[in-house]
């Protein structure tokens, strides 16, 4: 049976380009295994490629080349800005500072903004969202305060695919800069999973970090991508917290993973190439599954039906809390959550955030669709749920192992 993986918001396969681009790296005879640091040809070759590589997603992004910084993962990258703005400032010793973020960032930002919060390093303040999961543009404006350092609001979700209000966010934040020193607070989004349908552009969304993950965008795991303004680097505004070699411009040091940054630049490039394209094929698939869905059960979505990134749709399913498992068992992947809550087996704070309650969450999935997904394999995820919610129904749910033991 060919299973159907319909997760692409937890992670995406590597695009045949992407692979060929990275294999010449691992390969002696290429001559291009070289370490970037080392001054001989093989170590020139490989620092020439990274070279390209940065000004390949600097391109993507209206950046400049220096404003790239590889890392491990977006975790990472979202780390180096949430602790490196944090340390500069609490150098001064003058207040405590303060952060503005939401209560559905992905942990790479709320666990983070947390630990710092219980070190006493910081104070914090989670904006709320509405019942579609958008943050109150208001709420962050009256949140800023002559302490506030850092904002932090992602630009689309990870459960629910909602898209925040990020161009006015900025707008907000840049005003009350601007009536005061002209520093802070600076502004952070993480676009881990926007970038694949939402034309982002550094010039006209003036953010000053961005975060980016290649393996949600068909490159390989390992690699995350922070952009960080030239203005905030220059003006020492950030320092790092992984030391050693000095490589990244002094910004995270280890050896650079070349054939990952390699192929995430080529990944990112495509991923910007094919955008609007691939934006209108996937919405038409969500829109199909949801559509066909709504003629035969009771379904709804969590979030917001139109402000949502194309690829992803989150389903509440009343009466079944199982879906994924039994989907699963169908031949069909999908989420019930994001892939860190599932790993610790929490309820989704997103939803939770979004005011709907237990039930609802344990009734939902997250269903998200990539470059690979057809619609003949939508067509038949939709029999699927159809047939597991009419079984259940009826009472005749015996392919589910968890019922199973249960009763
Ligand atoms: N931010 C968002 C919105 C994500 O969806 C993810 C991954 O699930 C991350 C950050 C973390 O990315 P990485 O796996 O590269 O650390």
């Amino acid at each position: 049976m060919h299973h159907i993986y319909l997760d692409y918001a937890a992670t995406t396969p590597i695009d045949k380009r992407v692979g060929k681009a990275m294999n010449p790296f691992f390969i002696y005879k290429k001559g291009l295994f070289g370490n970037p640091g080392s001054l001989h040809t093989f170590g020139q070759k490989a620092l020439s490629a990274m070279d390209e590589a940065r000004k390949r997603v600097a391109k993507t992004l209206t950046a400049n080349h220096s404003e790239i910084v590889f890392t491990s993962s977006a975790t990472e990258a979202s780390n180096l800005v949430i602790r490196g703005v944090v340390e500069v400032f609490s150098k001064k010793g003058e207040v405590i500072p303060k952060i503005v973020t939401s209560s559905i960032e992905h942990p790479a930002v709320l666990e983070t903004i947390q630990t710092l919060k219980k070190e006493g390093k910081i104070k914090a303040h989670y904006c709320s969202v509405s019942e579609e999961g958008i943050v109150d543009v208001n709420e962050v404006r009256d949140a800023l305060d002559e302490t506030t350092i850092l904002v932090s609001i992602m630009w689309a979700n990870n459960e629910t695919g909602t898209i925040q209000p990020i161009d006015k966010i900025v707008d907000a934040v840049r005003t009350f800069r601007e009536s005061r020193d002209g520093v802070y607070p600076l502004i952070h989004s993480d676009a881990v999973q926007a970038f694949s349908t939402q034309d982002i552009n550094v010039v006209r969304t003036q953010v000053d970090f961005l975060t980016l993950s290649a393996h949600k965008l068909y490159g390989p795991k390992g690699v995350g991508i922070l952009y960080c303004a030239d203005n905030v680097s220059q003006k020492n505004l950030i320092t790092p917290f992984i030391t050693g070699g000095g490589q990244e411009d002094g910004m995270r040091s280890g050896t650079e993973n070349v054939a990952g940054i390699v192929g995430s630049s080529y990944a990112v490039q495509y991923c910007a190439d094919e955008r609007e394209k691939e934006t209108k094929r996937m919405r038409a698939l969500t829109d199909s599954l949801y559509q066909s869905l709504v003629k035969e059960i009771k379904v709804e979505i969590n979030g917001s039906q139109k402000q949502r990134t194309s690829h992803i749709l989150n389903l509440f399913v009343p009466g079944h809390d199982t879906l994924g498992t039994a989907l699963d068992v169908a031949g069909v992947a999908v989420s019930s959550g994001s892939a860190c809550a599932q790993r610790r087996a929490k309820l989704s704070y997103v939803l939770g955030a979004m005011g709907c309650d237990e039930q609802r969450i344990r009734h939902s999935i997250r269903v998200s669709v990539g470059r690979y997904t057809t619609q003949k394999e939508i067509d038949r995820a939709t029999q699927q749920i159809i047939m597991i919610v009419r079984n259940k129904t009826k009472g005749t749910d015996i392919w589910c192992p968890d019922k199973a033991t249960q009763s």
